[in-house]
């Protein structure tokens, strides 16, 4: 590998459902550089043992530079926002990350490779789509590898391993994804569908709303030490999660709503 002094044994990249964090007691600010997208967020790339324990703050004499990220900025406002209070315009977020975390696999990915990596990531591990797709038929037909040329062949002529396909699915219930529309999901549908989409378990931490629901608060992917390749968790964080989890909204129509 490109780092062969790295003294940890994986990464978690970890992304964020932003309803759910805005979604408790304690609230959210909005940064300083607008609302953000209803779309997951980056919290960070965490260097981590394979023991379940992990290095941090491993270098008190790097400091986050925001100059070495000018051309990352308007990608990490997007995809990485904070929603702290106060508002901030990401800089306190970001240097938290790297002092902690960042300082930690500073041996593989310095400053701008470290922050370019996890966007990378995030690019390469659309969760929102992959939520909303799961149970669809064009994934039950991915899982049943089926070639892109069957699989046009397929719904050109409504073929007998479409109508087995279509009985499948019935067979299943499953006939809606999974979207942030304030209704409950079945945590294991949630981690099949994130499983199938990427080849590995996700860890998954929930946290509470006001009323004392367990909502979907972040996932958690593994990822080699390079900071580029998805591998098999070799442990996952300990869950707070309760079996049915809200999947609540952060857009238009839920602005507003208290619960
Ligand atoms: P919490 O207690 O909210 O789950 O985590 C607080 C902070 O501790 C996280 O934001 C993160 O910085 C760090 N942390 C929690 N769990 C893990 C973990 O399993 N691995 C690593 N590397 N950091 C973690
Ligand atoms: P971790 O949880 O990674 O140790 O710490 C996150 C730190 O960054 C916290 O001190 C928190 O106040 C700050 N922070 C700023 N913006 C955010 C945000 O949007 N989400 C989270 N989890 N922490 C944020
Ligand atoms: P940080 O210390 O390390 O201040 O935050 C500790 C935990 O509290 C983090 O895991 C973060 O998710 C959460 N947190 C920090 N600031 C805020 C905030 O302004 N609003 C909410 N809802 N959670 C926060």
């Amino acid at each position: 590998t490109q780092c062969a002094s790295q003294d940890f044994d994986f990464f978690y990249f970890v992304q964020s459902w932003p309803g759910s964090y805005c979604d408790t007691k304690r609230g959210c600010c909005f940064p300083s550089t607008g609302k953000p997208r209803a779309d997951f967020g980056i919290h960070g790339l965490w260097p981590n043992y394979k023991d379940g324990s992990y290095p941090s703050s491993c270098d008190r004499d790097s400091l986050y530079d925001p100059s070495m990220l000018s051309d990352l900025k308007w990608d990490l406002q997007k995809n990485w926002p904070t929603l702290a209070c106060p508002s901030g315009n990401g800089d306190a977020f970001w240097g938290h990350e790297w002092n902690k975390h960042g300082t930690c696999s500073e041996s593989c990915l310095n400053q701008h490779d470290y922050f370019a990596s996890a966007l990378k990531l995030k690019r390469k591990i659309n969760l929102l789509r992959i939520l909303a797709n799961s149970g669809k038929i064009y994934d039950l037909a991915h899982e049943q590898r089926i070639q892109p040329s069957e699989q046009a062949s397929i719904s050109r002529s409504f073929s007998a391993i479409y109508i087995l396909l279509l009985i499948r699915m019935v067979l299943k219930c499953v006939c809606a994804g999974i979207k942030p529309d304030g209704r409950f999901y079945s945590l294991n549908r949630i981690k099949k569908a994130i499983r199938e989409a990427t080849g590995f378990i996700p860890g998954i931490q929930c946290n509470v709303d006001g009323d004392g629901n367990s909502q979907l608060y972040e996932i958690y992917i593994c990822v080699d030490v390079n900071g580029s390749e998805l591998i098999r968790c070799p442990v996952l964080p300990r869950q707070r999660c309760k079996s049915t989890v809200e999947f609540p909204y952060f857009g238009a129509i839920g602005e507003n709503s208290s619960t």
